[in-house]
């Protein structure tokens, strides 16, 4: 039985905090973590939160405090882990595509640091040759998966090195005595295919014998978790277990150690969060039955923008007759958050409660149509928390300079 929080937990949230509202669980966090060292348990393995998933300085204090890593895609997300309590050597930094001055930065703060451009990896070696450990971000030219905008490993991919260019990059090694401990590939979201891994392992640890001093893999995130009923996610057992084959034999053969780092974000926060809405309106068009809701995809856009599936609930009316709704937002776009789908019947002032949406969800919200953003609690031992207050009409206009005075 896995954890969720209660209909009566989310509408109580609801009614105290107002909404919309992010609400998270973090035992639910935990109970994915101890999945991850349970699968894992006979491989060397460290794991790093990727953290652009959730960023919320609490949600990461409370990953630091269950012993996991984290993983941080820009110097910001660098400095708020720090803020967080993280030791720099608990800390890695897999970017794409920035300047080298973010690179200095994450070397000065001590961290692991993953590159993912020649050019890049050209200056971090001109600058500091054999005396700081780097990480080179591989494009494997791997699909995984069949949505193009959540694969990053394919051959038309921008994300890291193109495999091909591996003679410019053992060229490098060997001009600047670049210190190369760790490879790394993520090749995208949402893998269900644990043969996916398996290619990229057999791909990485065929280039091993060129690294003298390589002593990690990292193969990224993309642990698939399930959004539908009756959906099943990566299976984890599975993949530990070919991952402990893989590199126990590769050890065998060729008596070099590897330890195997991964960076799940949706693995540990999706199922932990959930995004609760009021219903504003009901509006009959034809056949179709529209719910309005207080959100929209200023809030949660990945249903607009992957065609993502979410869960979502009636928790004012849980055993309400089923009818079919399109549930859609406030803003002016189209932002349909789930079409003809059956809910126990819904009436205006109904809390909707979408679930799996602690990844990529209030990370990804804006201002768009002047909307707040909505506030996030974490509840912890049953007590709700709040973690960050919604927006006000101040957070609006703090940055923004008056210079006609009309
Ligand atoms: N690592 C890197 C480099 C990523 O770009 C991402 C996601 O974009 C992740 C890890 C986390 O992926 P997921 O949330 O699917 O586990």
């Amino acid at each position: 039985m896995s954890l969720t929080l209660s209909p009566q937990q989310l509408k109580e949230a609801a009614e105290g905090f107002g909404t919309p509202l992010y609400v998270y669980h973090a035992e639910k966090i935990k109970e994915q973590y101890e999945k991850l060292l349970h699968a894992f348990q006979d491989a060397d393995t460290r794991f790093f939160y990727a953290a652009k998933a959730l960023t919320n300085i609490s949600i990461l204090k409370y990953i630091r405090s269950i012993g996991c890593n984290v993983d941080c895609s820009s110097f910001n997300e660098v400095q708020l882990a720090l803020k967080a309590g993280f030791a720099p050597n608990q800390i890695l930094y897999t970017s794409n595509n920035i300047s080298f001055d973010e690179i200095k930065n994450a070397k000065e703060a001590g961290v692991h640091i993953n590159i993912d451009s020649i050019s890049n990896l050209e200056k971090f070696g001109n600058a500091y040759g054999n005396s700081y450990p780097v990480g080179i971000r591989l494009r494997p030219n791997i699909m995984a998966g069949g949505n193009l905008k959540i694969a990053t490993g394919h051959s038309d991919s921008k994300f890291g090195i193109p495999i091909e260019d591996i003679e410019l990059i053992l060229k490098l090694q060997q001009e600047t005595k670049l210190h190369i401990r760790t490879l790394h590939i993520h090749t995208g979201s949402e893998i269900k295919d644990v043969s996916i891994f398996v290619q990229g392992i057999d791909l990485l640890l065929d280039l091993v014998k060129h690294f003298s001093q390589l002593e990690v893999i990292d193969l990224g995130g993309g642990f698939k978790v399930p959004y539908k009923k009756n959906e099943t996610g990566t299976d984890m057992h599975e993949l530990g277990k070919r991952v402990q084959e893989k590199f126990e034999h590769f050890e065998k053969e060729t008596g070099r150690h590897l330890q195997v780092w991964f960076e799940p974000g949706k693995f540990l926060v999706s199922e932990a969060g959930y995004l609760i809405t009021k219903v504003n309106v009901l509006k009959q068009s034809g056949d179709i039955l529209f719910a309005g809701v207080d959100s929209g995809l200023n809030h949660l856009i990945r249903p607009m923008f992957y065609d993502a599936w979410h869960e979502i609930e009636n928790i004012s009316n849980p055993d309400g007759v089923l009818k079919k709704y399109n549930v859609v937002g406030n803003i002016c776009e189209t932002d349909t958050f789930a079409e003809a789908r059956l809910l126990p019947e819904v009436s205006e002032g109904d809390f909707l409660a979408i679930k799996n949406a602690g990844a990529y969800g209030f990370e990804m919200a804006s201002n768009y149509n002047s909307r707040y953003k909505p506030a996030e609690v974490l509840f912890l031992d049953d007590v709700p928390n709040l973690i960050r207050r919604r927006d006000n009409m101040e957070d609006l206009t703090k940055n923004q300079i008056e210079f006609l005075n009309l």
